[in-house]
């Protein structure tokens, strides 16, 4: 049986804990995804930890790649040199980066002489809940949410810059709040339509102009627009040209002193859109940008499709900027607040998804069968 039974004698939370708190989290969230759009979902899901099976089921290719050696790592006998070094290697094999992974192991040494602890099984517990506190998000950080709100999002092209936006507006709606979407991408075509497919999909109101147009021009035009019909929040898509970091900057700067200008009232919130799948190379892209920008929070997408969900960890932990919202799929259901308990345990539970065997949750028993939606994924 895997470790969610075990309940370590130490005072942290064991991973059964943060498996329970977890599920009940993630229903709420799940509970918001279910009402986004029927369309896309239109077979109910009916259990409430959807979201966290999808996401331990996107996150499979990372498990693999770390599952023996993180198995077989709380197997030694004794927290000795040889298992630290075993630890470091499984975590940088993840992609959380050897600057993240230090400061992981640094942590665990001084609880483990803290704790007075001797043997390795004993650790793997603490290496879990020493990783979801390094990512722990501040209560505050959806603040915005609930205010006259501007949202920046920013990234490169590929990223997953506009399907972001797409369920972000539909997860908004579904709130019950006023969206807005600005097509201030106007350097491709592409990119205005797409985006205005997006807004179809999510049912939001779209302001565009022609490609080729002022970025601010859209955004003043969105502003007035947002102004005039009292919306709540303004989703700005916006042209990621990393190799022109001048323009970059000198753009985003434009577009935000419009706001401060015509719309001090509302909340101006920069997030930064980064690709999963490319490991480290999202971690560069996020300081370059930050070096042009400020940057509140964190969209990591295509998480589904990656061996190296640490960078996440790596990414949140270097740049002290929090992961806000993760993306597990390209469907407008998938995307969804970060949640370090769900994310941290999906990727290191030694559970196999394709088989039917159970998580025992203390009391509770979660089944995590082969034939249910996991498997309705397209
Ligand atoms: P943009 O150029 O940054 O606006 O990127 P797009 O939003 O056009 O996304 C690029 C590609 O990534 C599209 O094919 C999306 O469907 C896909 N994509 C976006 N987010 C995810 C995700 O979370 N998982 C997967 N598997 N694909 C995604």
């Amino acid at each position: 049986m895997g470790w969610f039974s075990k309940k370590d004698k130490n005072e942290d939370k064991t991973t059964a804990e943060v498996m329970e708190s977890t599920v009940e989290t993630v229903a709420d969230e799940a509970a918001v995804s279910e009402d986004v759009s029927s369309e896309a979902a239109p077979e109910a899901k009916p259990e409430k930890q959807g979201f966290f099976k999808r996401l331990a089921m996107g996150l499979s290719k990372t498990r693999n790649n770390i599952s023996d050696s993180w198995s077989n790592l709380f197997k030694a006998n004794e927290i000795d040199e040889d298992f630290y070094e075993e630890l470091e290697e499984t975590l940088v094999m993840s992609d959380m980066g050897f600057e993240t992974t230090e400061r992981i192991i640094d942590d665990l040494k001084a609880r483990v002489k803290e704790q007075h602890l001797k043997e390795a099984s004993a650790c793997k517990d603490l290496v879990v809940n020493i990783i979801r506190d390094q990512m722990a998000v501040d209560e505050n950080a959806y603040d915005f949410e609930d205010k006259k709100t501007v949202v920046f999002v920013i990234g490169v092209n590929g990223v997953g810059k506009t399907t972001s936006i797409g369920k972000l507006a539909a997860i908004y709606k579904s709130r019950g709040k006023k969206v807005l979407l600005a097509a201030a991408d106007t350097f491709r075509a592409a990119a205005i339509d797409q985006l205005k497919t997006w807004a179809e999909r999510a049912d939001v109101d779209i302001i565009a102009q022609g490609e080729g147009a002022d970025p601010s021009a859209v955004v003043y035009d969105a502003v007035s627009s947002a102004k005039a019909k009292g919306t709540d929040i303004l989703l700005v898509d916006t042209a990621g040209r990393l190799h022109n970091k001048k323009n970059l900057m000198d753009e985003l700067a434009k577009m935000r002193r419009i706001i401060s200008k015509e719309y001090p009232e509302a909340t101006v919130e920069s997030l930064i859109v980064l690709d999963g799948t490319t490991g480290q190379n999202a971690l560069e892209q996020a300081r370059q940008f930050s070096q042009v920008t400020d940057i509140n929070g964190i969209i990591i997408t295509k998480l589904d499709g990656t061996a190296k969900g640490g960078i996440a960890i790596a990414i949140q932990s270097e740049l002290s900027v929090p992961v806000k919202y993760i993306g597990i799929g390209e469907k407008i259901e998938d995307l969804q607040r970060f949640d370090p308990g769900a994310y941290v345990t999906a990727l290191f539970s030694d559970f196999d998804m394709k088989s039917d065997i159970e998580i025992i949750v203390d009391s509770d028993i979660q089944q995590i069968a082969p034939d249910d939606d996991l498997f309705d994924i397209e």
